[in-house]
């Protein structure tokens, strides 16, 4: 019977990656895969992670099994660090799951406990594995509009519009900051105009944030979060911590449902349990732990946030040394939304033809929907960059 079983489409940037590698020219940059690079193209450990496995090593008793939730001073952390005080504690029900893809899947599950007929709504275009999942899940949705490409940015009357059509007990999937693929963002007033649509619809949010800090600096990024989860009376949120805390192996990440009282919560938090026993049974530890420490310790936790900091500052300087350079070459402001947009991604608006050119013609690798890993350029590479934008922009 399991010849029966059908080849799957192969993902699309794990093939850019095959294909970069196999690319014999000297002079090719990969803009592909959404990790963090330093400016030697290293996706560094960070110091702070290093400094809280030497003490774990040095601490840690045993490997028996953890809680289903995982360890509580990871839940702890992490609700502080997106939700800050936007909620009181008693209505947030947590639990680690398997990276930042593992919160999304078990929220997935939920909603659908929750109301088995539920339509899951996701901004045109998202993080292609949000669909993915979903279809593999048999879970309906429809898209609202969101990126613009003629502007290259976000097109909210469009998603106000389309949000209309929200039944009593929808989802509504948002991205909490650096939108993944495109790199435009909705701003904090947007996100209250969203709260205000779905609480009169009856819908739901949830929220996916997986690069807190590579935006606008830790705070800033989580305020859409913060302000959803607070005018909202349920909702939803997928944290990762591959990113911001360099751990991608590592797959630590927590889903939180937020309900409006503690003994809804209570419930909440029997079903997220069970959801990890029937799924996986407990979350992975090692990645989750470390998190946890390095929250709950002043000095471990001051040294994570300042070298976000210079991620997020480096990142951003990419950012304006190319549309400094792309203002030059094309004599126009066309690609100053390179400036505007946040988190590691942008999304050119070229066509596919254009970004087939840019490999060909200039070794550039990128998604073809011209999204682009910002990360994965340097000063050096921003000009050929440019270069190549301009010349298949013509
Ligand atoms: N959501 C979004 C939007 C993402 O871009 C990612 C990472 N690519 C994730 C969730 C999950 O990441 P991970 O499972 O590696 O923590």
């Amino acid at each position: 019977m399991l010849k029966e079983l059908q080849p799957q489409p192969k993902d699309k940037i794990l093939m850019l990656m095959e294909m970069f590698k196999a690319d014999p020219r000297e002079q090719k940059v990969d803009l592909g895969v959404g990790v963090y690079k330093d400016a030697n193209g290293v996706t560094p450990v960070m110091r702070a992670i290093k400094a809280a496995e030497k003490q774990l090593w040095e601490t840690e008793t045993t490997k028996s099994y953890t809680g289903l939730a995982g360890d509580p001073a990871f839940a702890a952390g992490m609700r502080e660090l997106v939700l800050g005080d936007a909620v009181p504690a008693d209505r947030v029900a947590a639990a680690a799951t398997p990276g930042g893809t593992g919160a999304v899947r078990q929220a997935f599950d939920l909603v659908r406990m929750a109301n088995p007929d539920v339509t899951v709504w996701v901004s045109a275009p998202t993080w292609p594995n949000h669909v993915s999942i979903l279809k593999h899940m048999g879970i309906p949705t429809r898209e609202y509009r969101y990126f613009d490409d003629e502007t290259c940015a976000v097109d909210f009357d469009g998603m106000v519009a389309d949000l209309d059509g929200l039944k009593a007990g929808d989802v509504v999937l948002l991205h909490g900051c650096c939108h993944n693929p495109t790199g435009a963002n909705l701003t904090l007033p947007e996100f209250k105009k969203v709260a205000e649509i779905l609480n009169a619809k009856g819908a739901i949010p949830m929220i996916d944030i997986a690069y807190q800090g590579f935006g606008d600096g830790l705070e800033a990024d989580a305020a859409g979060v913060r302000h959803v989860v607070s005018a909202c009376p349920e909702s939803l949120v997928a944290a990762s911590c591959s990113k911001n805390f360099g751990i991608y192996r590592e797959r630590a990440g927590v889903l939180m449902a937020i309900q409006e009282d503690a003994a809804k919560t209570a419930v909440a938090q029997g079903t997220l349990n069970h959801l990890n026993r029937q799924n996986f049974s407990f979350p992975p530890d090692h990645g989750a732990r470390l998190v946890g420490m390095i929250l709950a310790d002043d000095a471990l936790k001051a040294d994570w946030m300042a070298e976000l900091e210079e991620m997020r500052l480096g990142m951003l300087k990419l950012r304006e040394q190319l549309a400094e350079e792309l203002r030059k070459l094309t004599g126009s402001d066309r690609f100053g939304f390179i400036a505007q947009h946040r988190g590691m991604f942008s999304r050119l608006g070229l066509t596919p033809e254009q970004v087939e050119k840019m490999r060909e013609d200039h070794g550039i690798y990128m998604v073809g929907d011209s999204r682009f890993n910002v990360a994965g350029l340097n000063e050096k590479t921003v000009p050929l960059l440019a270069k190549a934008i301009a010349a298949v922009d013509k």
